[in-house]
């Protein structure tokens, strides 16, 4: 990829509002992830929410629509807030990468985890998604996103669920991608991991309540 660019930089708007960064980034270029993707997928939510959740990228059906948090794992985050009485309303939801990166097999298009000079290049747009939404609470859903703002030495198996001393928002915590509660083997593990994910997201509820 040496020949591609690897920052949205030149492709951020003058002027930062939500809509004028959604726009803008339609047309981003500024890594080779946009060529096989459907579209940018850019953040969704209210400038006021107190609350934003940043996954990994999105993924197959969220490339389709154009939305985050759309599929699966979409459904599993929404289960999650209302288990932790976070209203969908109040968060807003983005990814690290904004363009879906996948390999084809067959029909089928697979998840790849973007590297680290993807998510680099990218990087620009989810700092002006803080600037403008300047959340109270800042939830990362699993390791990509959580080492894409903390640190590549952050472990979200070791951290998952406290609240962490960071300049990002007053509050900042991880916990794993919804994603990871598919995987579960058997409807037990998959309660275990519904009910811990919540619990995650309802120890910044209470931080907020407090
Ligand atoms: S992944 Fe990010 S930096 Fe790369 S083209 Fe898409 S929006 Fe631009």
């Amino acid at each position: 990829m040496a020949d591609e660019p690897n920052d949205a930089t030149p492709f951020l708007p003058e002027r930062l509002s939500l809509k004028a960064l959604r726009d803008a980034a339609s047309g981003c270029r500024g890594c080779h992830l946009w060529r096989p993707a459907t579209q940018t997928v850019f953040g969704e939510g209210r400038k006021a929410s107190r609350v934003m959740l940043v996954g990994e990228q999105p993924g197959d059906k969220e490339d389709q629509a154009g939305e985050p948090f759309v599929g699966p794992a979409g459904r599993e985050l929404d289960r999650g807030l209302e288990a932790a009485g976070i209203a969908r309303a109040d968060a807003y939801v983005t990814n690290a990468v904004k363009h879906f990166k996948f390999e084809e097999r067959g029909r089928r298009r697979i998840h790849q985890t973007p590297k680290r000079f993807e998510i680099d290049a990218c990087r620009p747009w989810l700092d002006a998604e803080l600037d403008v939404v300047k959340p109270e609470a800042l939830i990362l859903l699993g390791a990509t996103a959580a080492k894409a703002l903390l640190g590549s030495s952050f472990k979200v198996t070791q951290h998952r669920g406290e609240l962490l001393d960071s300049d990002l928002a007053p509050i900042v915590s991880a916990t794993i991608h919804p994603s990871a509660i598919l995987r579960s083997r058997g409807d037990a593990e998959r309660a275990a991991e519904r009910e811990a994910f919540a619990a995650d997201l309802r120890a910044v509820a209470d931080a907020l309540a407090g």
